[in-house]
């Protein structure tokens, strides 16, 4: 399964040659195997490597027909998945863990290629994927319903049973994350998946599928589809489609929604978010400027979870920005492949050209750039097409300005000054996103205090963005519904059947 990888790639830094992928395959992947999208009116689209802005793949998006064909190998395999016991189910996905364990150099390094992110922070992304299936394994034989004793001997019995086949659509800032994110605690319940990466980042999901297969899956048990929104349709729309599981935009969101709707078609939702984090006077600073960076620039900012208004007490404000701008000034840019490369390129060119107007209008509203927000350009010739841009901090932000407001999804913090903690409160709730939120203080009753009235689904105390696979994550308000991870996920891939067994006569009133 995995060979060569394409000449076309650039040389990385690293040899590629062993345990590589072959990305010249046709990146969709049902009923075992590799196809491609057969329609002749098919157009290629254009999968780019952001380091240097060349194509290094390109792939067919998949039209109805291929749709129903992932979907009825879906259906199949859960003909047999659903039969399965937990523990054997357990095995077949800790088989598929240890896999992308022995493959975790070569996907990672493949993540890097599609994604633009640090090889350093593409490697975490593979092992988190590893442990989310191993956690899902580790609950698959625990799933078990209730006994109810009822009168007269009779009793009731709840069962958990999966929904069928489900299906995942994914964005591309963690596409092998989210793949194992959606498709691990799916396939614990015995559910069966059809996955949707983003047609930006479409490669990596296919090798996880292709792990399962070779873990010993069912032929259709994790099944990549290749697209943008129409394949996304056709999905959400398909009458065998039990369930919906989506990470992306706020808008995109709302459609998703929308269209389930039709089906009354249960959704996950993991969309966006603006969110706070406040940094009270009593901070460590120095943990608190680490807290922000983490906050800001992981994975070139384009993360969902990101603290990008980041309120400061007044009297600590000029030792935060000195401290915070000093180490994003030291922030190495470049490639990727590097392992001491912090911050790769950003996942397009119209997507970088965004980030960077966002950085203007931020200026002409009155913000002042403190560092960096410009376009990057490595001294590497190979790298010379990518899409970079150096790390930004604002100062002097107000809540009405667009960067304050807006979602950048790039590597842009906004510094904003305040003075009692009623007035953080009170500004760090006025959105209409709540995926997470962060405080800093060393007092431990004001932390309480302040995270219980944050309205934010998934709230750090003195650090920012962990997300270990055994914790719930999701957001309140618009930044979605549901949530993965922990042991909750398991109840947003299966259903609760009752079941009433009488031990005695009938005693009908007729
Ligand atoms: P997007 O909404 O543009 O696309 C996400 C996915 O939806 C892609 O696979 C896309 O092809 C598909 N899609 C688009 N239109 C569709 C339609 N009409 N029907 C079905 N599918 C459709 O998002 P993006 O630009 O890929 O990702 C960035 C966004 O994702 C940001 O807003 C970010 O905050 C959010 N995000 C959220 C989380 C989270 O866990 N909350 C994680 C990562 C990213």
């Amino acid at each position: 399964m995995f060979r060569r990888l394409a000449p076309s790639l650039r040389p990385a830094a690293r040899c590629l040659s062993s345990g590589s992928v072959d990305v010249t395959a046709p990146l969709n992947f049902w009923a075992g195997k590799r196809w491609k999208a057969s329609r002749d009116e098919c157009v290629k689209e254009s999968v780019y490597e952001p380091a240097t802005g060349r194509v290094f793949c390109r792939f067919e998006p998949c039209g109805a027909a291929e749709v129903d064909q992932a979907v009825e190998a879906a259906k199949s395999a859960f003909g047999h998945w659903s039969k399965m016991s937990g523990m054997e189910r357990a095995k077949v996905m800790m088989e598929a863990a240890r896999l992308v364990e022995s493959r975790r150099e070569a996907i990672a390094e493949l993540e890097v290629v599609n994604n633009g992110k640090s090889i350093t922070e593409a490697r975490l992304d593979v092992d988190s994927a590893r442990l989310c299936i191993e956690y899902y394994a580790g609950l698959a034989g625990t799933l078990a319903g209730q006994h109810v004793q009822l009168s007269g001997g009779s009793f009731a019995y709840t069962r958990r049973e999966p929904l069928g086949v489900c299906v995942g659509i994914g964005a591309w800032n963690y596409p092998f994350q989210i793949a194992a994110w959606k498709s691990a605690p799916a396939l614990a319940c015995g559910n069966s998946m059809v996955f949707k990466p983003s047609p930006v980042t479409p490669v990596t999901a296919a090798v996880l599928a292709e792990l399962y297969a070779e873990a010993g899956a069912p032929e259709g048990l994790l099944n990549v589809v290749q697209g943008g929104p129409d394949t996304g349709s056709l999905l959400c729309r398909h009458p065998d489609v039990a369930k919906v599981s989506f990470t992306g935009s706020v808008p995109t969101g709302k459609k998703i929604m929308a269209m389930a709707s039709e089906g009354v078609k249960p959704v996950t939702l993991e969309l966006g978010g603006k969110s706070p984090l406040l940094i009270f006077e009593d901070s460590d600073v120095e943990n608190a400027v680490k807290g922000a960076l983490m906050a800001n620039f992981l994975s070139q900012g384009q993360v969902c979870s990101n603290g990008t208004r980041v309120f400061v007490h007044k009297d600590i404000l000029p030792r935060f920005v000195e401290e915070v701008v000093k180490r994003t000034l030291a922030i190495k840019i470049g490639d990727p492949l590097l392992e001491t490369t912090r911050m790769g390129a950003l996942v397009s060119r119209p997507h970088l050209e965004k980030v960077l107007s966002f950085v203007d209008q931020a200026k002409k509203e009155g913000a002042t750039v403190l560092c960096g927000g410009d376009a990057f350009v490595p001294s590497d010739p190979k790298l010379r097409g990518g899409y970079y841009m150096t790390p930004c901090v604002l100062g002097d932000c107000t809540d009405e300005m667009t960067c304050v407001k807006e979602e950048i999804f790039g590597p842009v913090m906004s510094v904003l000054s305040f003075e009692s903690e009623e007035e953080a409160l009170r500004r760090a709730n006025d959105s209409a996103l709540g995926l997470a939120a962060g405080v800093f203080t060393r007092d431990v009753r004001r932390a309480h205090r302040v995270v219980e009235r944050l309205k934010a689904g998934s709230c750090f105390i003195n650090n920012y963005n962990i997300t270990p696979v055994e914790v719930p994550f999701g957001g309140f308000k618009m930044s979605g519904i549901g949530r993965e991870n922990g042991r909750v996920a398991i109840e947003f891939y299966s259903q609760m059947k009752t079941v009433f067994v009488e031990m005695g006569d009938v005693d009908s009133l007729f």
